[in-house]
C-alpha cells in the first residue's frame, strides 16, 4: 500500500483552514483522516477513527487542552473540522481510574466534556485515543491486517509480521474494557508504532499528522506483503451450471423472499430494498467448493454484524429455466436461516431476557454464479450491506490464501449485535409510509409523471423514472437525489418496457407499485379522423398501460408480495369530449382495463386502481389547446382550467399525485377509480 501523503496538498488545507480560525492540528487531521478515509481497504462506513490532541478557548477564551476525535455521522472520506468535535483531555482522562463504566455512562461523559454541546457525539473509541499519550492516533479496519489475524493463530501471525514495531491486543468488546486494554498494552512497550487489536483492526500513532499516517500505510503493507507470500486459492464448486438464470429474473425472486410478512390478514411486508455486486474475485468467493465454511464463520470484524447481520444467505446457483425449483430452493434455505437465526438469540440471550430480538432477515445474500446481494431498508441501506459483503469476499479470500479465516468467537459477535446502545435505538426511528418499497412511473420526465415520482420519493419510495424523453428523465432523478434511477424508455415499444423493468430488478431487486401514467391527447371528430391518429392513439394510451402493467405484474408474481398497479385515466375514460374520440376511446378501454386486472390479480394480493384527472394543464395537450379554447370565451388559460369545475379550483400535477400516493396507501381499495377533478358532475361515476 503506497503512502498518499502531499505536503503540498497538506500545506494548502492547513492555509484553507486557517482562513477560518481552525487550528494547524485540526486542519493537518483532517487531511490525513481524509486520505485513511478514502481508501475502501482501510477504512468502510464508519469502520474506523482518528484524534488529535491540541489546545482550543473554551468559553471564557482560556486555553483548554482537548481530544479533538472522529464524531458519529461523519464519513472520514469527506471530513470537514465540525466532524471531529472538541472533548475536555483531561477529564477523559481522569475516568481512567474508574474499574467499570457502563456504555451509557461513557457516552454521558463524552457529551459533558464536549466544548461545543451541539457537537456530535464523539466516536465510541473515544477513551481508548484519550488514554494513549501520542498526538496523533489513526484507527482503521484494514483488510489485510484482518486478513492475517482472522486466523486460528493469528497472534502468532501477527506476533511474525510486526516483531517489535506493533504490539498485540486480544480481542476486547469496543467501549471503556477496550479503552483500558489497549493503552495498558502500549504502556508496556512504549517504542511501539502502533497496535494490532487482533480480529478487530490496528491503531497507529504519532507526534505529527504524517507519522501517525504513514506508520498506518507501512504497517498495513507488511501485512499485505505476508498475505502475498500465502499460496491458497479457493477450490472452484463443479456444482455451478453452465447457464445461470439472469439477474433480472433471479432478484425479484430473492426479494420477495426476503420480505417479511408482518401482518398476513392484512397483506402487508416489511420489505428489503437489493443491491447487486458482482466482479471476477466475487464469482470466485460465491463459486468455491468451501463456501458454506468459510462464509458462515461470522463478519470480520465486529462492527459489520450491525448492518449485515453475523451471516450471509448462501442460495443454490439459479440454473436458466429453473427458476420455480430455484425460488423453493431458496424458500427452504431461508427458513433454515430463519430458524438458526432464534436459536443464535436463545443461546445467547441467556437469562438477560430484557434484549429485544432483531428482526431474523439476512442482509446478505449470496449466488453461486452470479455474484452477492446487499439488502436494506433502502437502496442506501443496501448498498452499505454491499459493499461490507464485498469488503468481506476480499477479506476472507486473503485469509483463506495464507490460512483458514477465523473471526472472532459468536459470542462476542452477538454481544455487539445487540450492543446496548444499539438496542436503545429501536422503534425510535420512524419510517416513511412508503419505505422499503420501489416505484415505477412512466411519463415521468414532465407534468404529473414528475410531480407523481417526487411525490412517492418524499414517502420514502425508490423510484424509478420513464419517459420517451430519457435525458429529462434523468434530469427529474437527478432533482430528487437518492438512488432515483431515470431512464429512456418508449414505452410503445414492447422490449424497451421489458428492459426497463428488468434494469429496475437489477437495480432495486424488483418494484411494488407501477404508475402507468404516459400519455398524449389525440383530437379528431369520430367520423372521419384518419385511422392512422386512432392507432396511434391506442398504441399509447391503451396498449403501453397494458404492456406495463404484464410487466408489473410479471415481476409482482416473482416477488409474491402483491403489489399497486395505479393508472392514469382520464374524464374522457367516461364522458366524452367533442373532438376527443382518439383520446377517450383508449383511456375507456384502460379505465376497464384497470378493472379487468384488480379482477385477476386480486388473488396475487395485486391491487389495481386508476385516477381520473380532468383540465390538468400537463403540456398534453397540442401547443396553443388550452390558449385558443380560454380565447373563445375571453378567458385566460389559468381561468379557463378553473372555470370548468365546481370548486373553480385549478387541478394541479402534484394533486394528481397525491392520489396516485393515496391509492398505494390504500390496501383494501381495488378496482377503484379516483376523481381528480376539482368537480365535475357529468364526469361523476355511476
Ligand atoms: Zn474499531
Amino acid at each position: 500500500m503506497k503512502s498518499q501523503w502531499n505536503d503540498s496538498d497538506a500545506e494548502a488545507m492547513a492555509a484553507h483552514y486557517a482562513q477560518t480560525g481552525v487550528g494547524r492540528d485540526l486542519a493537518l487531521r483532517v487531511y490525513s483522516t481524509r486520505l485513511l478515509g478514502s481508501d475502501r481497504r482501510l477504512v468502510l462506513h464508519g469502520g474506523g477513527n482518528t484524534s488529535v490532541k491540541t489546545t482550543m478557548p473554551d468559553a471564557l477564551g482560556k486555553e483548554t487542552q482537548v481530544l479533538c476525535v472522529k464524531g458519529s455521522g461523519w464519513d472520514m472520506g469527506d471530513i470537514e473540522p465540525a466532524g471531529l468535535p472538541a472533548v475536555r483531555l483531561e477529564a477523559l482522562r481522569a475516568l481512567r481510574s474508574l474499574e467499570a463504566l457502563s456504555d451509557e455512562d461513557m457516552v454521558k461523559q463524552q457529551r459533558l466534556n464536549l466544548l461545543d454541546p451541539s457537537s456530535p457525539n464523539p466516536s465510541v473509541e473515544t477513551l481508548l485515543h484519550a488514554f494513549l499519550p501520542n498526538t496523533f492516533v489513526d484507527h482503521t479496519h484494514s483488510t489485510a491486517v484482518l486478513a492475517i489475524s482472522d486466523q486460528p493463530d493469528g497472534a502468532a501471525i501477527c506476533a511474525e509480521v510486526y516483531g517489535e514495531r506493533a504490539s498485540l491486543v486480544p480481542y476486547v468488546m469496543p467501549g471503556f474494557d477496550l479503552a483500558k486494554a489497549a493503552p495498558a498494552v502500549y504502556d508496556a512497550s512504549p517504542a511501539v508504532e502502533g497496535l494490532i487489536l487482533l480480529k478487530h483492526g490496528i491503531f497507529t500513532f504519532g507526534e505529527t499528522a504524517r507519522e501517525a499516517y504513514e506508520r498506518m500505510i507501512a504497517l498495513v503493507t507488511l501485512a499485505e506483503e505476508r498475505i502475498a507470500k500465502g499460496t491458497g486459492t479457493l477450490i472452484q464448486s463443479s456444482a455451478i451450471p453452465a447457464q445461470v438464470a439472469p439477474l433480472a429474473a433471479v432478484a425479484p425472486i430473492l426479494r420477495g423472499a426476503l420480505a417479511e410478512c408482518s401482518d398476513g390478514a392484512e397483506g402487508s411486508y416489511r420489505r428489503q430494498v437489493l443491491e447487486f455486486r458482482t466482479s471476477e474475485a466475487i464469482r470466485a468467493y460465491v463459486g468455491g467448493e468451501d463456501l458454506a465454511r468459510y462464509s458462515q464463520q461470522g463478519v470480520v470484524t465486529p462492527d459489520h454484524t450491525i448492518r449485515t447481520k453475523n451471516r450471509p444467505l448462501v442460495v443454490p446457483a439459479p440454473a436458466q429455466g429453473s427458476l420455480v425449483e430455484f425460488k423453493a430452493a431458496v424458500e427452504s434455505v431461508l427458513a433454515q436461516y430463519v430458524a438458526a437465526y432464534h436459536d443464535y438469540f436463545a443461546r445467547h440471550n441467556g437469562a438477560e431476557a430484557e434484549r429485544t430480538e432483531l428482526d431474523p432477515m439476512p442482509r446478505v445474500v449470496l449466488v453461486p454464479g452470479l455474484g452477492l446481494f446487499g439488502a436494506g431498508a433502502s437502496a442506501r441501506g443496501a448498498g452499505v450491506a454491499a459493499d461490507i459483503a464485498g469488503n468481506t469476499v476480499d477479506v476472507i479470500t486473503d485469509a483463506e490464501r495464507i490460512g483458514a479465516f477465523q473471526p472472532v468467537p459468536e459470542a462476542d459477535l452477538f454481544d455487539v449485535e445487540y450492543w446496548s446502545l444499539e438496542q436503545a435505538k429501536l422503534g425510535k426511528a420512524a419510517e416513511k409510509a412508503l419505505a422499503r418499497q420501489v416505484a415505477l412511473i412512466t411519463g415521468a420526465a414532465s407534468g404529473i409523471g414528475a410531480a407523481t415520482a417526487h411525490a412517492f420519493a418524499s414517502e420514502g419510495c425508490e423510484v424509478v423514472l420513464l419517459d420517451r424523453d430519457g435525458g429529462g428523465a434523468e434530469k427529474i432523478a437527478r432533482g430528487i437525489g437518492g438512488a432515483a434511477l431515470g431512464l429512456e424508455c418508449d414505452v410503445t415499444v414492447r422490449h424497451q418496457v421489458r428492459a426497463a423493468f428488468d434494469r429496475a430488478c437489477e437495480v432495486f431487486g424488483g418494484l411494488d407499485i407501477v404508475v402507468s401514467n404516459a400519455g398524449a391527447a389525440w383530437q379528431g371528430k369520430i367520423g372521419e379522423v384518419a385511422d392512422e391518429v386512432l392507432r396511434a392513439s391506442f398504441e399509447l394510451n391503451f396498449f403501453a398501460h397494458q404492456s406495463v402493467a404484464q410487466n408489473a405484474v410479471w415481476v409482482m408474481r416473482a416477488q409474491g408480495t402483491g403489489g399497486a398497479l395505479l393508472f392514469n385515466a382520464s374524464k374522457q375514460a367516461v364522458n366524452p369530449g367533442l373532438d376527443f374520440g382518439p383520446y377517450g376511446l383508449p383511456k375507456a378501454a384502460t379505465l376497464f382495463l384497470s378493472r379487468q386486472y384488480a379482477l385477476e390479480y386480486g388473488e396475487d394480493g395485486i391491487r389495481s386502481n386508476a385516477v381520473n384527472a380532468d383540465r390538468v394543464n400537463t403540456g398534453i395537450f397540442a401547443d396553443g389547446f388550452l390558449e385558443e379554447r380560454a380565447q373563445k370565451r375571453g378567458l385566460t388559460p389559468e381561468e379557463y382550467l378553473r372555470s370548468g369545475n365546481l370548486l373553480k379550483r385549478e387541478v394541479k400535477p402534484e394533486d394528481v399525485a397525491r392520489a396516485f400516493v393515496d391509492l398505494a396507501l390504500s390496501p383494501k381499495t381495488t378496482g377503484a377509480v379516483l376523481t381528480v377533478d376539482g368537480g365535475n358532475i357529468a364526469a361523476a361515476l355511476r
